[in-house]
């Protein structure tokens, strides 16, 4: 819906000043500072806002939410950007180009073309995969990459996560709520899950660490999955391992190629950016979990976002004033 009391399209003729991509924390948190700068703001996309937060069933490292549901901050960093006249739309973004103008092209989906001087990136990532046998032809039927989306599925079974970083150890945590036995199957002998949430596993008695495991093949009858075929990475040695359910945490890769020119990024695809959040694209900035950083957290993408945001509305500045003459 079209802001009535929006300012009438600039002298570029840009509908826009500002498109920002994705509606995850930092998505959210980057349109709530846009439209306190009174930036001509849009927010794209594709499912409900919220991001990673509707992935994640509790967040306890948010300040001043001692616990909180993930889609309930969700919802709460939807209403703020909305009090501060956030745009946001269900349109999934296809391609961004900058054109020979210094204008941004952004399409989506439904055959839509939005255009600003400026974009911020905040698209995040999508959930690895294993890539190995079995591991298609079971997603869906024991095969998952959300546990608050799927976890409800495998009550009193005996399931698998696959991975050691926070994700793995924080959501085997949360599945022991519905499955009687947890298998933690990772590849080293530690985590690199933060040690809060390794505690948390530990002492969980639903939880048993199966170290040095490489899963090789999922397998399965025609009801769905059935046993995971692993090897011990230092012995070699194989074995089955009988689960009904798989969960994969092993790390996202961050949606980047949605910018069709070269972006300085990193060997894993992660953008590169200087303080202010811009990429080596000029007038394209990015935050959240696409970027290169120390660590993904709620936090951190908020934060990202606000400097974004914030130096979105200095080099709109900057760019009038060039204008300008
Ligand atoms: P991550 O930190 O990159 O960890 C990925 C894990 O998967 C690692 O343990 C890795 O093993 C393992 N792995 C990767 N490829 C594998 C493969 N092919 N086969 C088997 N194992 C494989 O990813 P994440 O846990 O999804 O977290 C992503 C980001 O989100 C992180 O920055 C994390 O801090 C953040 N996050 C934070 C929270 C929280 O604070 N509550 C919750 C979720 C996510 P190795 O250790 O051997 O490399």
């Amino acid at each position: 819906m079209t802001d009535p009391f929006a300012p009438p399209p600039d002298e570029i003729g840009t509908e826009f000043d500002v498109i920002i991509i994705g509606a995850g924390p930092a998505g959210l948190c980057a349109a709530m500072y846009c439209g306190r700068g009174m930036l001509r703001a849009v927010v794209l996309e594709r499912g409900i806002p919220g991001g990673e937060l509707l992935n994640t069933e509790k967040i306890e490292d948010y300040p001043g939410f001692i616990s909180i549901l993930g889609p309930d901050l969700a919802d709460k960093m939807a209403e703020h950007a909305r009090q501060f006249g956030a745009d946001i739309r269900m349109e999934e973004v296809t391609s961004v180009i900058r054109r020979d103008d210094a204008i941004f092209e952004v399409a989506t989906a439904t055959g839509a073309t939005f255009t600003a001087p400026a974009v911020i990136l905040t698209a995040g990532g999508t959930p690895n995969k294993l890539g190995i046998p079995g591991e298609s032809e079971h997603a869906g039927r024991g095969v998952s990459y959300c546990a608050v989306c799927d976890g409800a599925f495998f009550k009193g079974e005996t399931i698998a996560v696959i991975g050691g970083g926070d994700a793995a150890v924080e959501e085997a945590d949360y599945l022991t709520r519905y499955a009687k036995k947890v298998y933690i199957v990772h590849r080293r002998d530690e985590f690199r899950a933060a040690r809060v949430l390794q505690e948390r596993a530990f002492f969980n008695p639903t939880i048993e660490v199966l170290w040095n495991q490489k899963v090789l093949e999922m397998l399965g009858d025609g009801k769905g999955l059935r046993e995971l075929e692993l090897e011990h990475s230092v012995s070699g040695l194989r074995s089955r391992l009988a689960v009904t359910g798989a969960f994969v945490f092993i790390g996202f890769t961050p949606n980047s190629g949605l910018v069709k020119q070269h972006m300085d990024h990193d060997a894993a695809g992660y953008i590169i950016t200087n303080d202010r959040m811009e990429t080596s694209i000029r007038g394209l900035f990015a935050a959240g979990d696409l970027r290169v950083q120390l660590t993904r957290q709620v936090t951190t993408a908020v934060g990202d976002a606000t400097t974004a945001a914030i130096a979105v509305e200095k080099f709109l500045t900057a760019r009038k004033a060039l204008l300008a003459g």
